[in-house]
């Protein structure tokens, strides 16, 4: 059975991106027969506004959706452990306790996500890891797996480059887990079968194809959409003026309106799916 889902995180309203995102999960779900969840990623305390998680139930519903929702990863963090120890019983996570300023000083390399980690405490294993954050030894991990495939439902196959983020953080310094860990244990414990997201987190899929290998958990296909986009091409996003659903739902919009325009890509004036 197909099952996809929408897994917003409470540090801002939702926006129009993400109903856009919300109808095309629910509808490739809806059109298979099968399942579309609803999962808050509240792993990150210092930016999670709980009150927002409702918010989102009210967008959704007031676009006219209906979802099974799942638990949050706040009530999750054991699996993350668990998954975390596993990966450095086989060697395959070492500590860092560099700084962001340290990491933005010695950087030479840029990935699709931003800089790729030099690699300092690789090289130089710090003594004290009290308080260190763990990365994923990628070429130590591709070694042990082989060339990895996986399938984007819009792009096709494709080759999991994981080394093109580099070494990633799976458990951070200030939260119990990194989005790349959590997302990838979450969407196998909750039997999604199509990891429905925007194409802004298409090089992410690498890494997750990667530690789903390693962790043994079953691969799903993945469908990355294109984004929304402004009239200066860039994603759209609270912090630039984009306005959140829950004001258009407060003004007394019709939702499910808005929401028949999204499927149609009508789209409100200055707004348009990005091209490729
Ligand atoms: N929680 C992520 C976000 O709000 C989305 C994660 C995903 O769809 O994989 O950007």
């Amino acid at each position: 059975m197909m099952v996809t889902r929408f897994a917003p995180s409470p540090n801002g309203p939702l926006h129009l991106g993400h109903a856009y995102s919300a109808i095309v999960a629910h509808d490739l779900a809806r059109e298979a027969g099968g399942r579309f969840l609803l999962r808050v990623e509240d792993i990150d305390g210092t930016r999670s506004k709980p009150e927002l998680s409702d918010a989102f139930r009210a967008d959704l519903a007031w676009l006219g959706l209906e979802w099974e929702e799942v638990p949050a990863q706040s009530t999750r963090i054991t699996s993350y452990a668990k998954a975390a120890s596993r990966l450095k019983a086989q060697g395959l996570l070492y500590p860092c306790v560099c700084t962001r300023t340290e990491i933005a000083a010695a950087i030479t390399t840029m990935g699709p996500e931003g800089p790729i980690y030099p690699g300092t405490c690789k090289r130089c294993p710090p003594d004290n890891t009290q308080g260190a954050a763990w990365r994923l030894d990628v070429s130590a991990a591709l070694k042990r797996t082989g060339e990895l495939t996986w399938i984007d439902a819009l792009a096709g196959e494709q080759i999991a480059r994981a080394d093109q983020l580099g070494d990633v953080v799976l458990l951070r310094k200030e939260a119990p887990a990194s989005y790349h860990l959590a997302v990838t244990l979450d969407d196998a414990a909750d039997g999604v079968t199509l990891v429905t997201r925007g194409r802004d987190l298409f090089a992410a899929t690498h890494i997750h194809r990667l530690l789903q290998e390693l962790l043994n958990i079953p691969v799903p296909r993945w469908h990355h959409h294109p984004l929304l986009v402004d009239g200066s091409g860039t994603k759209l996003a609270k912090r630039r003026g984009s306005p959140a659903l829950a004001d258009r739902r407060k003004a007394g919009e019709d939702g499910s309106s808005l929401a028949a325009n999204l499927r149609r890509n009508l789209f409100p004036s200055g707004i348009s799916l990005q091209q490729s």
